[in-house]
């Protein structure tokens, strides 16, 4: 009897907390949770593929490009329209610089382990230059590459407010809004996943109140891929919980944190 009384208080407990959250942050409209559409490294597919889906059903995206990015190079001025459009165009570094320790395929000139603040600090400045050639804009958000942010054993995520106004890292969703830190997001990588778990991720957003972000690499066809028709399928599924979501790219959706917060 002892045990029922405790787990039926336990399940009361449990039961409220998500509806306590959720009253602690207010998202625009009726909507419960927010999203973002992240792209990572500049690549040909997410101009060929990504934009035209979003565009069909007006999402706006985050393109984080590489300053490297022969995409970027060879297609500056498609790059340059899709930020025309209402997509955003966020830093990603020059080099796709990461922790080699971590990561065997991380050249040694490109270990985050051998770069100084200094010489992380300038790279983020120049790649904010070649970006703002290219879309005129100085609001910028930063995409940390492999969700590392220690250079040179040192911490940077509380160092590059003076360059951006937020910053996406890696890892699992948020268990609530509380203490969000826009300088250093979680954000789920996709690989392979289908529509269906790429929902169930947006709703659980909706269960807590917070927001969803996905990571993006490739769009029908390449390394850590998301097949198009499950990309498709799950901005369908947005276009039909319209009312559920706020959508913006990841500036938008940052700043009004910020200013809620
Ligand atoms: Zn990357």
């Amino acid at each position: 009897m002892k045990d029922i009384v405790l787990s039926v208080l336990i399940l009361l407990v449990f039961s409220m907390v998500p509806e306590t959250l959720q009253a602690q942050f207010k998202w625009p409209g009726n909507a419960k949770a927010a999203v973002c559409f992240t792209y990572d490294d500049g690549l040909d597919c997410h101009l060929d593929v990504a934009v035209p889906q979003l565009d069909e059903f007006d999402f706006k995206g985050t393109f984080y490009a590489t300053g490297n990015s022969q995409s970027l190079y060879k297609r500056m001025d498609d790059w340059r329209q899709i930020v025309s459009n209402g997509h955003e165009l966020g830093n990603h570094t020059l080099f796709h610089p990461c922790d080699a320790q971590r990561l065997d395929w991380v050249k040694p000139e490109y270990d985050l382990n051998n770069y100084t603040m200094d010489r992380l600090m300038s790279e983020l400045q120049a790649a904010n230059s070649l970006l703002k050639a290219i879309d005129g804009k100085e609001q910028r958000t930063y995409a940390y590459t492999c969700g590392d942010f220690i250079a040179g054993g040192e911490d940077f995520s509380g160092k590059i407010q003076p360059l951006f106004r937020a910053a996406r890292g890696a890892g699992e969703i948020s268990e609530s809004m509380d203490g969000y830190n826009i300088y250093n997001t979680p954000s789920w990588m996709v690989e392979d996943n289908s529509a269906a778990e790429m929902i169930a991720f947006a709703e659980t957003a909706r269960e807590r109140g917070i927001v969803a972000v996905f990571m993006f690499h490739s769009v029908g066809g390449g390394y850590l891929n998301v097949d198009a028709d499950e990309h498709r399928k799950l901005l369908e599924y947005f276009d039909q919980h319209r009312d559920d979501y706020y959508i913006g790219t990841f500036l938008e959706v940052m700043e009004y944190i910020r200013g809620n917060q």
